[in-house]
């Protein structure tokens, strides 16, 4: 395979492609690092389009020696060109990303594919993880499919709705009484004591390389370039650093024009650590304690805070939050807009495309990419009590004076 070794980010020292995260020298995460020589040779667009419709296509950029056998063939989602969108919001050129579209609606089916197919290279025949709920429907759902045995970790409060998704594969749900950051940190505890890969922990590098496909489609989709501008919901920060990566190896191997977008990351005011470095130029991020409906956002201590700091400020992008009342308004004016139902995350970030667009910093020409990465049916509860229907008894007169009268309103019922 093209992937050579792992790579320190902070101190340059490499690895063997095993299961390991962090450098033993300074601590800092590693990364794949591959040979784009051998890429460039290999994978050409023919190659590329006539593989299946599924991130598999892009095999040879991932860190494998091969497809799995069993698989739920995410990725190659639409990217729909929204114009209803981008006129509400005074631009011309907007995409909509919609990676709701995967198998257990959200993008975390790319770095799950990814990851389980390594940890099975490797010869782990148990597969975890912590997640804020996202992620553990799919390692259920992976893991089920393959019959691999799978214990996924969660925060005790998370939306029911995600809870039932992740059960219902029957796998070991453990919920913890905790946040996000606890249950991770428990997670990192059993890590170095069982010998079972941890999709976010022990196999965090191949994991994080299964997010670089959304930009590679992204580029295929919009004929072999890349957009001027995207806008990428920021938890850890892996997926907008390696949307970014993505599109910066489509450019070294020559499949697109050198040139990566500018990259705007989104969070929630509630748990908005990486927003506030940006804003207040700092190096570092100050962990805070998350207080958001944005619940698979809602990690606190970010471990790819700073390089996501990075990415926005060396592309001239930034890292902007928006309110909880944002949040609802994004996921309905994207709905009804376009046509896609998203989960609170999506809200998060097409509020911040809308806030961007209002306060004039995106041209409106600009071809603008917004991912959006879970599906609504998950987060109900966020836009519940904030919806009208009408509710009528069986009769035309009643349908005729409640619904069709003049002053209705747009319904008599709220849901
Ligand atoms: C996990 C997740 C993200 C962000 O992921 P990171 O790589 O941790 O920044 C974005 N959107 C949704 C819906 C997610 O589940
Ligand atoms: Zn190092």
């Amino acid at each position: 395979m093209p992937a050579e070794q792992l790579k320190c980010k902070e101190c340059g020292r490499t690895y063997p492609l095993k299961a390991l995260f962090v450098c033993e020298y300074c601590f800092g995460p590693l990364e794949v690092a591959y040979d784009y020589d051998k890429i460039r040779r290999r994978a050409t667009k023919e190659r590329i389009s006539n593989g299946p419709p599924s991130l598999w296509r892009y095999a040879d950029f991932l860190p494998v020696e091969r497809r799995p056998e069993i698989d739920l063939q995410a990725g190659y989602t639409p990217l729909i060109k929204a114009d209803r969108l981008a006129a509400e919001l005074g631009l011309k050129k907007v995409w909509v990303k919609n990676d709701t579209a995967n198998p257990t609606h959200s993008f975390k089916d790319r770095v799950v594919a990814v990851a389980l197919q390594r940890a099975r290279e490797l010869g782990f025949d148990v597969v975890a993880c912590a997640s804020t709920g996202n992620l553990a429907n799919s390692v259920a759902a992976h893991a089920a499919a393959s019959g691999t045995e799978a214990f996924v970790f969660v925060p005790a409060n998370l939306e029911i709705q995600k809870i039932i998704a992740t059960a219902v594969y029957g796998v070991n749900v453990v919920k913890v009484r905790g946040n996000y950051d606890d249950v991770n940190r428990l997670c990192t505890e059993i890590a170095s004591e069982k010998n079972w890969a941890f999709v976010n922990v022990n196999v965090r590098p191949y994991y994080a390389e299964g997010s670089k496909t959304l930009a590679y489609e992204t580029a295929e989709q919009l004929d072999w370039r890349a957009p001027d501008r995207v806008v990428v919901p920021v938890a850890s920060g892996s997926l907008l650093t390696k949307i970014h990566k993505g599109f910066w190896e489509l450019g070294e191997v020559g499949l697109i024009r050198r040139k990566t977008p500018v990259v705007c990351g989104a969070q929630a005011e509630g748990c908005g650590p990486v927003a506030t470095a940006f804003q207040q130029g700092q190096e570092h991020i100050k962990p805070v304690k998350p207080n958001t409906i944005a619940k698979s956002l809602a990690i606190g201590n970010p471990a790819d805070g700073i390089f996501a700091l990075e990415v926005a400020r060396k592309t001239g992008g930034l890292i902007d939050s928006v309110t909880e009342q944002e949040i609802v308004d994004g996921i309905k004016l994207l709905a009804e807009t376009t046509g896609i139902f998203t989960e609170t995350a999506g809200g998060v970030t097409t509020a911040v495309l809308a806030k961007l667009a209002a306060a004039g910093k995106i041209y409106p020409t600009d071809e603008v990419v917004l991912y959006i990465t879970g599906d609504g049916l998950k987060t109900l509860d966020a836009v519940a009590g904030t919806l009208s229907t009408y509710e009528i008894d069986p009769t035309l007169s009643e349908f005729e004076t409640q619904v069709l009268a003049e002053n209705s309103g747009g319904g008599n019922k709220v849901v």
